[in-house]
């Protein structure tokens, strides 16, 4: 029989999808159902939008600082997007990781990829919106984005659909919210349970003999 497979400890979940499509409000569901996950506040260049805070949905700094941060090494993984810069904080995987907890990463399909690469125990899971009329409804509902910045979402929309469901571990579709959440939900338990993650320290397994 082979030894079990044993996995770093934590839980990496990566949800991408064309902004408007619900990732965020599906991230903070879960955020506040799931006992011991922490969400990922990404560092951005660009500047604050409507109610944005920053500390809760960005941590708001200029380019500089953003290099500084770079140098000291303080990103799992960074990029340009739209002229600015983002990154996600290695701190919370490091967190994550010794809290024995989930890390929720609310980012593009090139960020959730470079976490992968870089942590290939991380689950990757994209969000679709049942069609694009739908998705440009919802942005436009959303009421946070400027007629131009809505066209070029949705131009990028197609793409990232692409890359997203090429790549990705799982698909969800958000279609009907509540459903969507109890697929993202169920993945997440699923994934708890995978051979590895599970601890079973406390059942003494020692073969007989060895
Ligand atoms: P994202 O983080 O993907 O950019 P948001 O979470 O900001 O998207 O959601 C975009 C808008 O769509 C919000 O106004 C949100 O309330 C709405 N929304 C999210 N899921 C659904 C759904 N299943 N049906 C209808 N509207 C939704
Ligand atoms: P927005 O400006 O609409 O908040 O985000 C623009 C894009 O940047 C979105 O696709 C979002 O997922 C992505 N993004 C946000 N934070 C990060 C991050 O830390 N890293 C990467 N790679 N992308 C990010």
């Amino acid at each position: 029989m082979n030894e079990p497979t044993v996995l770093q400890p934590g839980l990496l979940v990566v949800l991408s999808a064309p902004s408007g499509t619900g990732k965020t409000t599906l991230a903070r569901h879960l955020l506040a159902e799931v006992p011991n996950a922490l969400f990922s506040v990404s560092v951005t260049t660009r500047q604050p939008r409507g109610r944005e805070q920053d500390g809760v949905d960005y941590h708001f700094v200029d380019v500089a600082a953003f290099q500084e941060r770079i140098e000291r090494g303080e990103f799992v993984e960074w990029a340009e997007v739209y002229g600015h810069f983002y990154g996600s904080p290695q701190s919370v995987v490091d967190e994550a990781r010794a809290r024995r907890g989930m890390a929720i990463f609310d980012i593009d399909v090139q960020g959730g990829l470079a976490i992968k690469r870089k942590h290939p125990d991380t689950v990757c899971i994209f969000v679709v919106p049942p069609s694009l009329e739908e998705l440009e409804r919802r942005l436009r509902e959303r009421g946070t984005d400027a007629e131009d910045t809505i066209r070029r979402r949705m131009l990028a929309a197609r793409s990232e659909i692409e890359r997203g469901v090429s790549s990705y571990d799982y698909i969800i579709v958000n279609d009907n919210f509540d459903r969507a959440y109890g697929d993202l939900h169920s993945v997440v338990i699923a994934e708890r349970c995978r051979q590895g993650r599970v601890d079973l320290s406390k059942l003494r397994l020692e073969r007989s003999g060895s």
